[in-house]
């Protein structure tokens, strides 16, 4: 590729310019254009499966919901977790927008988990207070964003331009007024002029080397390499608690998170090598990781996670999570050792350094509007300095930068986005072309690995003056080498720009460190030689910011008084931002400039053709028809590209064209089909054309094909219960489960019944919900048989079922007496059962139910008690349970009472 002109470029213009197509983004692009913005949002990957969203999540970290946790609760908790420095005026806006976001989802299609009452089941994890919210189908919530995006009213008013890679925003009278950066395939030259400018590119996840050694081995999403935060920088936005870093608990040896979060609510613990516990449940925080690492580094180590003494039905629903979310690769992980949830506790180890508002709070620094302290431009999401933000924060904060933009953006009205300045353009262009000049420069992997590697030497944790000194002077030097790189294709020179912004990112780090002379955060900033917490000199944000010289400049910023007060710490008297001493420059090594070296035609290597082709036509929203060819091709990886491109494109008569992929020869072809019908479900129209184009594949020898097909019918509403019920003859007890789930749909209480002496356990347990569910009477009988089932986890699903039939005499002695079964679970859905039966069989044997030492079973017991509350002896056990040392319990009982007033 050759360097084109400065002038040759492509010139784009909007209200409102969204850089980072990921949680934040896409959420503030969609409130912009609901208040009628246009909007252009710049993605420098594919927004239908970009950022930390695409890979699922398993849930909310920190959802309020009313009546499970209040607002001051959440916010006391998040100042507790961030030694006291916070803006508490940021973090209420998730504490009180949070739950509308979560309404907002579930109208997008995101599905949150509800208990039995239809209320959202968040779970407890942290010291005071339930947030965690799980999400059953997590793993597809970008996808169902994408959708809301394409809809007509937003695409409409929302451009999307993938594989663009904005590298500098511009600025024009001290006012954000744009963006320049390149298409990171075709090599093109764009600039953007825009009224307001939001920055949305998420951590800076490529700052420590993970310790693989593998560069895009991090904990974070790997093409956040702290763009935004390097953007931000150069635009002269100020930059919060640099020196607090993210570091997270992860699987040894894995880059996924080792999920505690969600683990630990379902009966999993941290324990170290001598099987001791040594973690608390408490908010993810410096303090946690400080007690992970030392109990790593001590005799003790190393530590586990421990599932092992879980039972099977738990491990299983806990590999429905965390083998399909986040990071679905862990099965093959595990598997690939041999290893088993059954049969081993997971090694668990610490991840790299990396900076992240959302789960530390090392960010930009934002005001409770998500803008920064440049005007018109706006951060959100992980790189904004709001503590522990997590995914409903980036929403939050994505849709208050949405609004707040569209409402204050530079307007024709007064006088339009100033002219584009040709000088900063000009720079941008030399430092995103420059790698072309000398191809046979230094590799950015080489660099970048070589960088990063000083900031695991001299940043990481413990840091010391002395280190920190080095790094400083290692990342100066850095420069010259970086400005050495070389390039020859629009690919590679995206990767060396991400290395000057991990470079920026790593002196702000080192700076910053050297900056806060005492030790905060646990480990996120342990300095070793300065290892007490100084609130005296300390209880204050310590910004940093670009001088017009060009010198990095750090400003002490006294917290605001709280909205909230916090026993543990005392907020100084309100003052003026203090500008401190200039932190040395860093020596501007110009870099030399050689003769520009003969141009190479960009080589894809490795890559059939046809994939390359197949790219190019889903970029230009094609016809089914036009799919045909790579669906016909021989290669299994073109046709499985092409029902990912069919899926991404999603033209008229996909469902039909995916029906017939479910016939492909390949494996991997028909379940990528299955996976992609099951994805649009909600897209597809319920025709007899759709449900005449999935029925033969019904009889396909694949039976996870069958098991999806049916499940397609079943949401579509296009089986009938003949078709369900033939399919309870089926050999796959896959495809049992969803013949069963169908006739629940149905409610076909006989056909269910049919399978209750399936050979499967999950079977019998679907048949036990499926006629709780329908509620039909008359299926008291086969409940009955299935309480008296060999297994657990049958015998719970039964006895919870009751409570859909009315529990009638004399199933409700069986669940009394089955209140005293050795299996908590047992315990636990004859609890649930008995909310249905009489006054005079239920209170008393629930209200006993209340010193089970099982918090599941009094969980139960206290929910059911609330239907029996004008009994006497069930308002006293009430009355009694809002002493229970578990929250749940005790809010329950609570509100159990407060019902009966
Ligand atoms: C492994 C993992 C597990 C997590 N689990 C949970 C959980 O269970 N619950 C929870 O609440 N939170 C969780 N989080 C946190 C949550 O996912 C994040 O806080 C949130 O998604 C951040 O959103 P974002 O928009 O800031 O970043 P992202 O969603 O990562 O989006 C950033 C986007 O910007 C793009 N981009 C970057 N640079 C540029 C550029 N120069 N030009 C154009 N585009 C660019 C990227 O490609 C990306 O699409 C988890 C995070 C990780 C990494």
């Amino acid at each position: 590729m050759e360097v084109p002109p400065v002038t040759e470029r492509r010139e784009l213009s909007c209200d409102v310019l969204v850089i980072g197509g990921g949680t934040a983004g896409t959420m503030a692009a969609i409130t912009a254009a609901e208040h009628g913005s246009s909007v252009l949002l710049l993605e420098k990957a594919h927004v239908r499966h970009s950022g930390a969203l695409a890979m699922g999540m398993d849930g909310v970290n920190n959802a309020v919901i009313p009546g499970k946790a209040t607002p001051e609760d959440y916010v006391a908790e998040i100042t507790r977790a961030n030694d006291g420095i916070v803006d508490q005026r940021t973090v209420h806006q998730t504490a009180t927008r949070g739950f509308a976001m979560v309404k907002r989802l579930e109208r997008y299609g995101v599905k949150f988990e509800k208990d039995e009452h239809g209320e959202y089941a968040v779970r407890r994890v942290h010291r005071s207070g339930s947030y965690v919210l799980p999400m059953p189908e997590g793993k597809d919530v970008k996808k169902v964003l994408y959708r809301v995006l394409r809809q007509r009213s937003i695409r409409e008013k929302v451009q999307i331009e993938n594989r663009v890679m904005p590298v500098r925003v511009l600025t024009s009278g001290g006012r954000a007024v744009g963006a320049v950066g390149f298409d990171t395939r075709s090599g093109e030259f764009v600039t953007v002029s825009a009224g307001a400018v939001i920055l949305a590119t998420g951590a800076c996840g490529r700052l420590g080397l993970p310790a693989s050694g593998y560069l895009y081995g991090t904990y974070e999403n790997p093409t956040n390499a702290g763009d935004g935060y390097a953007m931000a920088y150069h635009a002269g936005a100020e930059l919060s608690g640099i020196e607090c870093f993210q570091i997270n608990p992860l699987i040894k040896d894995y880059n996924g998170p080792a999920c505690a979060y969600v683990a630990n609510p379902f009966g999993g613990y941290q324990v170290n090598a001598e099987g001791t516990r040594f973690v608390d449940c408490d908010y993810w925080s410096g303090q946690m990781m400080a007690e992970v690492k030392r109990e790593i580094d001590s005799a003790r180590g190393p530590i586990y996670l421990k599932l092992t003494h879980l039972p099977d039905e738990t491990l299983t629903a806990l590999e429905g999570i965390l083998h399909t979310t986040e990071r679905p690769t862990r099965g093959t992980f595990h598997a690939g050792r041999g290893h088993d949830y059954r049969t081993h506790d997971v090694e668990m180890h610490i991840s790299e350094i990396g900076l992240c508002g959302g789960h530390s709070a090392s960010g930009v620094w934002v005001d409770e509007n998500a803008r920064t302290t440049v005007p018109g431009l706006y951060a959100a999401g992980d790189l904004a300095c709001v503590p522990h933000n997590y995914m409903i924060g980036a929403f939050v904060f994505g849709d208050l930068a949405g609004a707040h933009a569209s409402a204050h953006r530079a307007s024709s009205r007064d006088g339009g986005p100033a002219a584009l300045p040709e000088e900063q353009i000009a720079a941008a262009h030399e430092l995103v072309y420059r790698p072309l000049r000398h191809p046979d420069g230094p590799p950015q992997p080489q660099v970048e690995y070589k960088l990063r590697r000083f900031v695991n030497d001299y940043v990481a944790p413990p840091k010391t003056q002395a280190r920190l000194g080095i790094a400083v002077e290692t990342f100066a030097r850095m420069e010259t080498e970086i400005a050495e790189m070389g390039a020859r294709t629009p690919h590679e020179l995206m990767r060396c720009a991400e290395v000057t912004f991990i470079r920026d990112c790593a002196e702000m780090a080192a700076r910053s460190s050297l900056t806060r002379t005492e030790s905060r955060w646990g480990l996120y900033h342990d300095r070793a030689d300065l290892p007490e917490r100084d609130d005296a000199s300390w209880m204050y944000h310590l910004n940093l910011r670009r001088r017009g010289d060009g010198a990095m400049e750090f400003v002490k910023r006294p917290v605001q008084p709280y909205l909230v007060p916090v026993a543990e710490f005392t907020v100084p008297e309100p003052g003026e931002p203090v500008v401190l001493a200039p932190a040395p420059a860093t020596a501007p090594a110009a870099a030399p400039s050689r003769p520009a070296a003969a141009a190479r035609p960009a080589m894809a290597v490795g890559r059939s053709p046809r994939l390359l082709e197949l790219q190019e036509l889903a970029e230009t929203g094609p016809a089914v028809g036009e799919f045909g060819p790579y669906l016909a091709d021989p290669d299994p990886k073109v046709r499985r590209a092409a029902v990912a491109a069919l899926t991404e494109v999603v033209p008229d008569g996909v469902a039909a064209a995916l029906a017939a992929a479910l016939a492909d020869g390949h494996g991997s072809v028909r379940r990528a089909a299955a996976t992609a019908l099951r994805e649009l479900v909600e897209v597809l129209p319920a025709t007899d054309r759709v449900r005449d184009a999935l029925a033969p594949a019904l009889g396909s020898g694949d039976a996870l094909v069958r098991a999806a097909v049916l499940d397609v019918l079943r949401a579509l509403r296009l089986g009938s219960p003949a078709v369900f019920a033939d399919a309870l003859g089926d050999a796959d007890h896959r495809v049992r489960l969803q013949a069963v789930r169908g006739l629940v749909a149905h409610d076909a209480a006989d056909g269910i019944a049919r399978a209750a002496a399936d050979a499967s356990r999950e079977v019998r347990v679907a048949v036990a919900h499926g006629l709780g569910t329908v509620g039909d009477p008359a299926a008291a009988g086969p409940l009955g048989r299935l309480i008296e089932d060999a297994d657990d986890l049958v015998r719970a699903a039964a006895l919870e079922a009751l409570a859909g039939v009315a529990c009638p005499p004399p199933l409700d002695a069986v669940a009394a007496g089955a209140l005293h079964d050795p299996a908590w679970q047992v315990r636990t859905g004859a609890a649930r059962g008995l909310a249905a039966a009489s006054p005079g069989a239920a209170a008393g044997p629930l209200a006993k139910a209340l010193d089970d030492p099982h918090l599941d079973v009094r969980k139960a017991a206290v929910i059911s008690l609330a239907a029996f509350r004008d009994v006497p002896e069930a308002a006293d056990a009430l009355d009694r349970a809002q002493g229970d040392p578990d929250a749940d319990v005790r809010a329950y009982a609570r509100r159990g009472l407060s019902e009966a007033r």
